[in-house]
Formats: structure tokens, sequence, C-alpha cells
């Protein structure tokens, strides 16, 4: 059987995890939290860094520390992952899907201006794929109307738009380290940037419980005491060095991956040239991390089919999000603004084919057979 997804391995991640179990602290914000928040603000050129236990966690913190109340409205796309709209409703926010790019499967920058109202408070662009939004717009059109950016980042890691690296460009974005994406933090992980250093104390005191309690162990505060609402949105720092493994190797990680994505794209070009499929595309000012390899089927039956053509060799691809616009939570807790051209027909042909560090060229090569002989 070959998986959709295996969870990334280098091999350094149990000395890492040793070294960590030796290091009498296991809680979060010890030493190799420390190295992986270190090594992305380097990284990325971000000002602050903190690790969490999931995206979604990153996401609820966006959420309270822009202070989304209830009525406000928060804009989407629906193409996208549950948690991206559940953090803003546990505020009380409605959420305001727009229709997405069928290029790129992002948000159509075009259209989020006229989804803007009075009660507008935030854009949350989805960089889908780890293919950058076009964010310059998005942040003009934020700034133009003084509205908060958070970018939901998960599968965007060494991801760049011009130059800038994903999740650093809004006021807010957020990684995720689910074993599903490009880096892991042995399971499930997340990392909360904050890019606007106005932000960025109120960030450590939601995520350690409404305490001050970070100032205190740097030694700013003689005392830690509760200052404003708060969670629980640390790492495990057993977590944290399973991720610094994968953060050491990174570079040849997303070398790999891209190597993989590479290899599909180059097999497939004779399909799409023959107008049996379509490629991604990426646009010219974004440079991927080979998060995902999609292809598009004329139709959702041409993809059933395919899926259980695969299925039958053994092989797991998987189609993506149900539109949340369409689901029984989001018509509760959000609406479509202006029509739905591309949302629904564009995620009906989508179809991901395994693409994951660990994947051998072997594998891949019958995946790739199999994919071309039903076309044949
Ligand atoms: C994976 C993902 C999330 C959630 O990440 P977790 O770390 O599993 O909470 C959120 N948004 C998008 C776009 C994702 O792909």
């Amino acid at each position: 059987m070959i998986p959709f997804n295996a969870p990334p391995v280098v091999g350094t991640e149990i000395e890492y995890m040793q070294a960590a179990m030796g290091s009498g602290k296991l809680c979060g914000d010890g030493g190799f939290t420390r190295r992986c928040q270190q090594w992305m603000e380097h990284r990325f050129g971000c000002k602050k860094v903190l690790l969490t236990p999931s995206c979604t966690a990153s996401l609820e913190m966006a959420a309270l520390l822009l202070n989304i109340q209830p009525g406000d409205e928060v804009i989407m796309p629906s193409y996208t992952f549950v948690s991206t709209a559940n953090a803003f409703v546990l505020r009380g926010a409605k959420v305001v899907f727009v229709d997405i790019r069928p290029d790129t499967m992002n948000i159509d920058e075009k259209l989020i201006e006229a989804a803007i109202t009075e009660k507008t408070r935030a854009i949350v662009p989805v960089h889908y794929a780890g293919v950058a939004c076009e964010m310059d717009t998005i942040m003009a059109i934020a700034n133009k109307h003084n509205l908060f950016v958070v970018e939901d980042a998960a599968q965007g890691v060494m991801s760049t738009y011009k130059g800038r690296a994903l999740g650093t460009i809004g006021h807010i974005g957020c990684f995720s380290f689910h074993e599903t994406k490009n880096y892991t933090a042995g399971g499930e992980g997340g990392a909360t940037l904050i890019n606007d250093p106005s932000l960025i104390e109120r960030a450590e005191i939601i995520r350690e419980k409404g305490t001050n309690r970070s100032q205190f162990f740097r030694g700013q505060v003689d005392k830690y005491t509760w200052r404003d609402i708060g969670s629980s949105y640390l790492m495990a720092d057993l977590q944290a060095a399973y991720l610094w493994a994968q953060l050491e190797a990174a570079e040849k990680i997303n070398q790999q991956r891209l190597k993989l994505w590479h290899a599909y794209y180059d097999a497939l070009t004779p399909l799409a040239k023959a107008g049996r499929i379509e490629l991604p595309s990426i646009p010219k000012d974004c440079v991927q991390n080979a998060h995902m390899f999609y292809i598009k089927l004329r139709d959702i039956d041409d993809r059933s089919a395919l899926i259980s053509w695969l299925k039958e060799a053994e092989i797991l691809a998987v189609f993506h999000y149900i539109p949340l616009h369409d689901c029984p939570a989001g018509e509760k807790f959000g609406y479509f603004h202006g029509e739905d051209h591309f949302t629904t027909q564009e995620s009906e042909r989508l179809l991901r084919l395994p693409l994951f560090y660990n994947l051998s060229p072997a594998n891949q090569r019958t995946v790739i057979n199999t994919l071309l002989s039903f076309f044949s």
C-alpha cells in the first residue's frame, strides 16, 4: 500500500528527544522550544515566533490577540480547513467567505474589498499548497480599511512571496507542524508568528494562561500575576525536540519535496498538454515548498473514477476541503459574499497525490504509471 502521507522522519529525532528527557524539563518553553523559535525568527525574518500545540491553537491565539468580538466579521476563503473559521467563530465573529482563484485555489484578492463592511475586523488569507496569496494587494486593502491580516500559513513553512517568508507578511502568521505538513513536531504542533511588535507582549500573556510568566522568567518582573484572558498555548519541549531535528534538516526536506513535486510535474505534463488534466500553477512572485501535488480532473465523476483506479492499485490519493459555506456550521456561522464561481467547482475536481519526505522514487514511479494507465 502506498499511503497518501507518512510523517517526516530524518533520523535525529530520537537523539534530541532523549536529550530533552535528560534535561529535567519537558514542559513548554524549554531549551528545544527556544532553539526552534530562534531558528525561525532568524530564518524567516520574524520579530517573535511562539511555538504552540497546533496551528488551530495559533489561529485561536490570533483571534484572542486581535480582540475579535461577537458581531465582528472576518473575511476568508470557503476553501480551507475548519480551524481557519472556528478560531474566529469561537470569539463570536461572523465568517464572510469569498471566492477563490482557480489558478492557485487561494482567496481571490480582487473580491475582498467588496466584502468589507463597517463590521469587518480581519482578513485571513490561506496559502493553499504553500503557494502564496497575492499579499501586496491584500495588505494594501487591509491598510486602507484599517483591518488586521492573519496569514493561515499552515501549509506555507519555507515558502516565500516576493522574497518574504509566508507567515511574516500579515500582522500575525500561523504555522502547522501536524504530521501531514512539511515539518512536524512529533505529530501535532504549530507556531504563532507575531509581526506587529505592538502585539508581542500580549501574545506572550495570552499563551501563558493570561499571566506575565514569560516576563518573570526573563527576570523583567519579580513575580507573575494574572493579567488578561488567556489559555495554555505552549508546546511540550519533548515535541519541540522532534521539531528541532526537522528544522535542522529543513533545507534537505524542502529540496527532497521539491524534487518529488517536479518529478510528478514533468511526468504528467504530456497529459496536461493533451487536455486530460490540469497541473498546478505557481505565480511568478511565489517560491513554493512543495507542500502538495494536486491535479485537476474534468469533474467529480472523473475524480471518483481515478480515486477508485488508484485504490485498486493500493495507492491512496485524496481530495480536499468540502467548501465551508456548504457545511452545516458554515451556513450557521458565515455566509458567502458574491458568487461561488470557482470554490465548489474547482474543489470537486482537485485530487492530491502522495507526496511526503520519505516517499521512495520507486513508489512515486508506481503512482505515476498507474495514473498514466488510467488515461490510456
Ligand atoms: C493543517 C491546517 C490547519 C490546522 O493545523 P493543525 O496544526 O492541525 O491545527 C489549519 N489551516 C490549514 C490551511 C491547514 O492546512
